[in-house]
C-alpha cells in the first residue's frame, strides 16, 4: 500500500533522513497559514498516490504565501492526470513544504529484487526525472547494491557503491548515512518500496529528501494500524477500496462476468474457463476458506456493485467451506438485493447435495462441473 508523500517523509524522518519542514492542508486558508509559517517561500504539492505529479501540474514553487494559497485552493478538489495515471486522481490534500534550494538532484531507492531474493539499493546521480527513463537511456548511471539478508550492508560496500554512482565527494558521507537509514526504514516498516527522487543536494552542502515515496507490504498492514485510514484511498479503484474495507480478496478486471470462488487457484481456473467459453471476467474474488453465509452475501454484494457485470458465476469446492452455508449466503444475498442478471452456481464437495437442494427452484442455475458452469453463464449473460 502506497503512503502519501507527507506520511513517507514523516516515516523517513523518524529514521534520521533529513526532510524539508512542511504541513498538510485541505483548504486554501490552512495552506496560507502553513506558507506564512515558512516565510512565504514554499512548494505546494498535491498529495495524490500517482507518479508524474510534477509534470501533471501538481507541484509548484512559490515565494509568497498569497500565491501559494491561491494555487492550493485551485488544486484541492481538482483531478490530476498523468501519463502513469491516465484516469487521474482527485486532490484532497496538499503538502506545503519548505522550498529547498537545489544544486543537484540524485536518486535513491530500496526495493526487493525477486531474481536474487535480496533487497537492492539503487543509487543514481541522475535524479529528478523518472528512473525508468534513466534505466532506458543511461543504464550505467544506476548503481545497484545488494543487501545480504544474513549480515546486511557493510559500511565499505555502501561507500564503494556511492563512489561508483559518481556522487560528488562532499555529498558521499551524507549519502551513505541516508542509504543505511532507508534500508532500516524499509525492513522495520515492512516496506516493499522506499524511494527518494530527488535527493536534493543544496548549495550549502546538505543532502535532503525533496520527495519521498514509501509503499508498505499489504500483508503486513496489521502491524501498522496507523495507516488504516490511508488504505481506503490507496486503492486506485473504488470497488477495490470497498473490498479492502470488507476484508475481501478482490481484483477489479475489465470484463462483465462476475466471478466468486473459494481459493485463489480455483478462482483463477474459473476465470480461465469463462474466457475459454468466450466471456470476459469482471473480477477476481476469493471468498476464502470456511466462508459463512454472511461473508458470501458480502461477496455477492461487492460483485454486483460493479455495474458492468451482466452475469455471475459462483464456483465453490467445499472442503472446510460447506456447500450449504454458501448456498444460504447466496440466497440471503439475493433476497435483499434486486438481482436481475443470470447467476450460475457450481457447488461441489462438502454438503454439495444439500446446497443444490437449497438452490432448486430459485433463480440460480446449478451446474455440476466448472466447464459447464462457465459455458452456462456465458450463454445466459450474452443471450
Ligand atoms: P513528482 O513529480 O511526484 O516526483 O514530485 P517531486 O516532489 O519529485 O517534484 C517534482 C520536481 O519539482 C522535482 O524533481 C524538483 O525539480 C522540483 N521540486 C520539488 N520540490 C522542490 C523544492 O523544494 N525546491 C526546488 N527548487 N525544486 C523542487
Ligand atoms: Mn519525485
Amino acid at each position: 500500500m502506497k503512503l502519501h508523500e507527507y506520511q513517507s517523509k514523516d516515516l523517513l524522518e523518524s529514521y534520521g533522513v533529513p526532510v524539508p519542514k512542511g504541513r498538510t492542508a485541505t483548504d486554501a486558508d490552512t495552506a496560507r497559514q502553513a506558507a506564512e509559517a515558512l516565510g512565504g517561500k514554499c512548494v505546494v504539492k498535491a498529495q495524490v498516490l500517482m507518479g508524474g505529479r510534477g509534470k501533471a501540474g501538481g507541484v509548484k514553487l512559490f515565494d509568497s504565501a498569497e500565491e501559494a494559497a491561491k494555487f492550493a485552493g485551485e488544486l484541492i478538489g481538482k483531478r490530476l492526470v498523468s501519463i502513469q495515471n491516465p484516469d487521474g486522481m482527485i486532490v484532497e490534500k496538499v503538502l506545503v513544504s519548505e522550498l529547498v534550494d537545489i544544486a543537484e538532484e540524485y536518486y535513491l531507492s530500496v526495493l526487493l529484487d525477486r531474481a536474487t531474493q535480496q533487497l537492492v539499493v539503487m543509487i543514481s546521480k541522475e535524479g529528478g526525472m523518472e528512473i525508468e527513463q534513466v534505466a532506458h537511456d543511461k543504464p550505467e548511471a544506476i548503481v545497484r547494491l545488494q543487501v545480504n539478508p544474513a549480515w546486511g550492508l557493510a559500511d565499505f560496500e555502501v561507500r564503494d557503491a556511492v563512489r561508483a554512482a559518481k556522487i560528488p565527494g562532499p555529498a558521499q558521507r551524507q549519502m551513505v548515512g541516508m542509504i543505511k537509514s532507508l534500508v532500516k526504514a524499509y525492513i522495520e516498516s515492512d516496506g516493499d518500496l522506499v524511494e527518494i527522487n530527488p535527493v536534493a543536494w543544496t548549495p550549502e552542502g546538505k543532502l535532503i529528501a525533496a520527495d519521498a515515496k514509501v509503499s508498505i507490504d499489504e500483508n503486513a498492514l496489521f502491524r501498522h494500524p496507523e495507516y488504516d485510514e490511508t488504505k481506503d484511498d490507496a486503492a486506485d479503484d473504488p470497488l477495490e477500496a470497498e473490498a479492502t474495507r470488507r476484508g475481501i480478496a478482490f481484483v477489479k478486471l475489465d470484463g462483465d462476468i462476475g466471478i466468486i470462488g473459494n481459493g485463489a487457484g480455483l478462482v483463477m481456473c474459473s476465470m480461465d474457463e469463462v474466457k475459454a467459453a468466450g466471456g470476459q471476467p469482471a473480477n477476481f474474488l476469493d471468498v476464502g476458506g470456511g466462508a459463512q453465509a454472511e461473508r458470501v452475501k458480502s461477496c455477492v454484494e461487492l460483485c454486483l456493485m460493479n455495474k458492468s457485470v451482466r452475469g455471475l458465476l459462483i464456483n465453490i469446492f467445499g472442503g472446510i467451506t460447506r456447500g450449504d452455508e454458501v448456498a444460504k449466503g447466496i440466497l440471503e444475498a439475493f433476497s435483499t438485493l434486486d438481482v436481475n442478471i443470470p447467476v450460475v452456481a457450481r457447488v461441489e464437495g462438502t454438503a454439495a447435495e444439500e446446497a443444490l437442494k437449497l438452490l432448486e427452484g430459485t433463480q440460480i442455475v446449478g451446474a455440476s462441473t466448472m466447464q459447464e458452469a462457465a459455458q452456462k453463464i456465458v450463454a445466459l449473460a450474452y443471450a
